[in-house]
């Protein structure tokens, strides 16, 4: 199995303990989906002198080769260890990510756009079921 560190130095990137650290910490997390703010956060306790911005860019960095994904909510950018395509479902009420499937193969996306895809992002907003069951749960209250 390739090493975190491999894949950081197949990227043509160097490897630092900082780096290391993000990238385990959102890889380990999987189906887990980070701000900047929150990584920065994790990262701090080890190495309290690391600014956001260090941490932004270092994000930056793995989104564009692919080592992390990357999208955008409401205006805010959101990372996860999850690079291959699904769909990220936002709830609106609690604000929530939820991963789901996308189905079939994709493969024609690679054709379509005629290059190299380095991620797919589809991003769905709405109200998630816990939140729906709750909405109706005191509807009904009220309306007794
Ligand atoms: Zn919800
Ligand atoms: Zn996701």
């Amino acid at each position: 199995m390739v090493s975190l560190e491999d894949e950081i130095k197949q990227n043509g990137l160097k490897v630092t303990p900082q780096r290391s650290k993000i990238l385990r910490y959102i890889r380990e997390n999987s189906g887990k989906h980070f701000s900047a703010e929150d990584v920065h956060k994790h990262v701090v306790i080890d190495n309290p002198n690391i600014p956001p911005a260090t941490v932004y860019n270092i994000l930056k960095m793995f989104v564009d080769r692919g080592l992390i994904n990357s999208f955008e909510i409401n205006g805010k950018a959101i990372y996860e260890g999850r690079v291959e395509p699904h769909v990220n479902f936002s709830c609106e009420n609690c604000k929530n990510i939820y991963d789901f499937d996308l189905e079939g193969d994709l493969s024609y996306l690679e054709k379509n756009v005629d290059g190299k895809v380095i991620s797919t992002s589809v991003t769905v907003r709405g109200i998630c079921r816990n939140c729906l069951n709750e909405l109706e749960a005191s509807e009904k209250t009220l309306a007794r």
